[in-house]
């Protein structure tokens, strides 16, 4: 039973934050490293975020919006292709693809889950379509499969924008994991948070690791 108004995100009673955590960010404090270049803090972050996964690659970046903007980086779209996205979402999702000089193609959502619907998705696919960041709203997933189906068939790049659904099950699958890639947020909004920050993912090669390192 919740009983009055709830915190708000600025208000501190809104999160736990116990003596482990206090400990470790004061150890950052004061081991003269703040930085990620010289610092393992986000290296372990990464690692342990990429183990929960069962994923090959998590890299960490400043932002949710950054983690798409690296993945949009990636697949370097020419100007004016046109990316299918989910009218409901954060603008972070929307940042990424306009800044790339690519085109946000708006497709209509399911009016229960909210989440992108597969059946519209083929109808807005043009030869300037390149890939799809379905959002999974919320903290529920969208309807992976018949998305990876439309995807696979027209060979589009599928990035999920997971920056609401950490940890969210697909099927038995964690998503993030589903797509190409999965993109996360940890601002202070989040299931997760860092305060602000962002990780990418993905179970690809080697090659794809270290070329998304360089564009983060
Ligand atoms: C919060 C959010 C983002 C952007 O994350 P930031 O860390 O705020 O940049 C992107 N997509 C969705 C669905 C979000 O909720």
């Amino acid at each position: 039973m919740i009983e009055g108004p709830l915190p708000t995100i600025c208000n501190a009673s809104g999160r736990l934050f116990g003596e482990e955590k206090k400990k470790a960010v004061l150890a950052v404090l004061e081991s003269g490293i703040l930085g990620s270049t010289y610092g393992k803090v986000v290296r372990q972050f990464e690692q342990k975020f990429a183990d929960l996964l069962k994923v090959k690659h998590a890299i960490a970046v400043s932002s949710g919006t950054a983690a798409l903007h690296t993945a949009m980086v990636y697949l370097n779209p020419n100007p004016g292709d046109e990316i299918l996205v989910s009218p409901i979402t954060d603008m972070g999702t929307i940042i990424a693809i306009v800044c790339q000089q690519a085109v946000p193609v708006f497709v209509d959502i399911d009016p229960v889950t909210q989440n992108i619907d597969p059946a519209q998705l083929e109808k807005h696919i043009s030869p300037c379509t390149k890939a799809t960041p379905p959002v999974h709203i919320y903290g529920s997933p969208a309807d992976m499969d018949p998305i990876m189906e439309v995807a696979r068939k027209h060979n589009l790049f599928v990035i999920e924008d997971c920056a609401q659904a950490h940890l969210t099950e697909y099927k038995g699958r964690l998503v993030g994991t589903i797509g190409d890639m999965g993109c996360f947020s940890f601002q202070q909004s989040k299931h997760i948070t860092t305060g602000d920050g962002g990780i990418v993912v993905t179970h690809e090669d080697k090659k794809f690791g270290r070329e998304l390192r360089l564009y983060a």
